[in-house]
């Protein structure tokens, strides 16, 4: 007997079920994770990125949903992996909710222990957005995507990338954002990805713009866009395994060479070249060793390529998918000669406590968040990047679930922002509360040497005390939900990270809840760099005054 799958999608408008608008958002956005429209593959919880899951299972997460139905205004849930195991009385001021997912002791934070747990029921894997309820689809990553492609024109291209071509691989969750952030910022790209359903959703959800036949099409295609100076994304089918190395046969060389693949798991997340007649998944059931193998090889290959082609004048970086690390432990001694995204682009916007701002209309109604973006343009009018993003976004992107949005706001921003939002919800401009959050992937949210921290400019790269205060800080200002996790996008033993969700319900509770948590959220982002000696944080924290005692600030 086959049983349908379970069709999840968050209630709607302004009554609520549970006790308070938090709990009740906590709820919804967890549903909201598994929304078909959101979810990669919801009938098991998977949300994004490889296998990050929002529930342990099915019965974790109806615990959940009922808990969050019956918990008091002064109560806290606490998840551990997915799962709900205990309600503790605390006090209004405290989070509702806290969450700590996929940690393990570091000396056994390594797939091996983790899958064993994950066979046994006691664990699960919470990505980072997944597990932490505050996933909103592609277009969670699509300004921050933007904002690294468009800083790479800026460094390499002299200003935006018109008249460039970018390859890359992976049309996910993620890396689905990809075409339209280089799209974004003026350029040509091909994106390769072994899943065709993958392609088709991208081209439904209009992030991507058309499909190639072939390799050698997709080329002649993107040639032909470049020299008419047109932005526009090709998807092509094929692993990239195979066809990034044919680019180096053909001797054909991008202005750009990226990669997203779930490449920071090799049993679930990148999938290894295979004969025509031949199937990965029964592979991997079947023989798990030998697609483990076959996985690290292909990582290999797809990885000494992208060094040809750096070689050869594409500017090469790493996605934050930890591909290096995998090909570096496949014998490519010199997998880190390109860099990562965030010391080629990002850093500076980090020194500024400046890192992705996302919120969600409780009442579903797209004119809530039409209502937001357009309070955001008027409050930040100096703000050009953020003017001409939201003035695009607004216009192109396509809403999953419940309607949300985006942009990169820095310290002493995001509150006004948020205390505006409550405002908002008070004064019924806006039908429902708003939610929000951020990525983990944030200023001062993150331990992730290959990733957020890599290249520290002290070397302070692997120490993980950093997102365990920020997690602290949340909880000490007024967050509505909190998380930490471990392995996040790089996958197990390599990063650890913190989620920050608070609630906007037009309450004056909230509003004191805003102007702490929106200011110390990002704040600690100017505080980890400051202590790291950048100067662009230190000068930073000068100018908006934060009290660094060892730093005599
Ligand atoms: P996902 O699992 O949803 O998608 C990965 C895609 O890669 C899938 O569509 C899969 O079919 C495809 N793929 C796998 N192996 C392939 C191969 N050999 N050739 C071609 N296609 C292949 O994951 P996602 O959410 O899109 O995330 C992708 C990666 O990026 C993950 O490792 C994630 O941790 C990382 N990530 C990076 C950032 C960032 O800001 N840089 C943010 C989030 C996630």
């Amino acid at each position: 007997m086959t049983t349908e799958p379970r069709v999840i999608r968050a209630p709607r408008g302004p009554q609520k079920t549970a006790k308070g608008w938090v709990q009740e958002a906590a709820k919804r956005m967890l549903m909201n994770n598994l929304d078909p429209e959101v979810a990669e593959h919801p009938e098991n919880l998977v949300v994004y990125g490889g296998r990050g899951k929002a529930a342990r299972n099915w019965e974790a997460f109806d615990h959940i949903v009922e808990t969050l139905d019956r918990l008091e205004n002064d109560e806290t849930l606490l998840i551990q992996s997915g799962k709900p195991v205990a309600v503790l009385r605390t006090h209004e001021w405290a989070p509702r909710v806290l969450l700590a997912n996929s940690n393990l002791v570091p000396h056994w934070a390594n797939w091996e222990t983790f899958d064993k747990l994950d066979q046994a029921g006691l664990m699960m894997y919470g990505q980072m957005t997944a597990g932490s309820w505050i996933y909103i689809g592609s277009q969670g990553i699509v300004q921050g995507t933007y904002e690294t492609f468009a800083s790479a024109g800026k460094k390499h291209f002299g200003g935006d990338l018109k008249g460039t071509i970018t390859v890359t691989a992976g049309l996910g969750g993620m890396g689905g954002a990809q075409p339209l952030a280089v799209k974004l910022a003026g350029g040509v790209s091909i994106n390769i990805e072994i899943d065709p359903t993958r392609i088709q959703k991208r081209l439904e959800t209009r992030y991507l713009d058309e499909v190639a036949d072939s390799l050698e099409d997709a080329i002649k295609k993107a040639e032909q866009y470049k020299a008419e100076g047109v932005a526009r994304s090709i998807g092509v089918q094929g692993n990239a395994a195979e066809l990034v190395p044919q680019l180096v046969d053909m001797n054909w060389t991008p202005d750009l060479v990226t990669d997203q693949t779930s490449a920071h798991d090799p049993m679930w997340g990148y999938i290894p070249v295979t004969a025509p007649d031949e199937d990965a998944s029964k592979l991997r059931t079947e023989h798990p060793a030998e697609y483990k193998a076959r996985a690290y090889e292909a990582m290999a290959k797809h990885v000494r390529a992208i060094l040809e082609l750096q070689k050869r004048g594409a500017v090469a970086f790493d996605y934050g998918n930890n591909l290096r690390q995998r090909a570096f432990e496949a014998g490519v001694e010199n997998a880190f000669d390109y860099p990562g995204f965030v010391p080629a682009f990002i850093r500076d916007s980090f020194c500024e406590g400046r890192g992705p701002f996302r919120w969600v209309a409780l009442s579903g109604d797209p004119e809530d968040i039409r209502a937001t973006d357009q309070a955001l343009l008027e409050l930040f009018p100096e703000d050009e990047r953020l003017q001409s993003w939201l003035t695009y976004a607004a216009d192109q992107i396509a809403f999953q679930g419940l309607p949300a949005r985006i942009c990169w706001l820095g310290y002493k921003e995001r509150d006004q922002a948020g205390k505006l939002f409550n405002q908002m919800v008070k004064d019924g401009r806006l039908k429902a509360p708003i939610v929000i959050g951020r990525d983990h992937l944030d200023a001062g949210s993150v331990a992730s040497p290959y990733r957020e921290t890599e290249a520290m400019k002290d070397g302070s790269d692997a120490v993980s005390d950093w997102p365990l205060l920020n997690f602290g800080v949340g909880i000490a200002s007024g967050a509505s939900w909190m998380s930490f996790h471990h392995g996040g996008g790089v996958g197990l033993g390599f990063s650890q990270h913190s989620g920050f969700v608070i609630v906007a319900d037009g309450t004056e509770e909230a509003e004191q809840k805003l102007s702490r948590a929106l200011v110390n959220d990002p704040g600690m982002g100017v505080v980890r760099h400051a202590d790291a000696g950048y100067e662009h944080a230190l000068d930073t924290a000068k100018e908006r005054g934060i009290d660094l005692p060892s730093l005599g600030i």
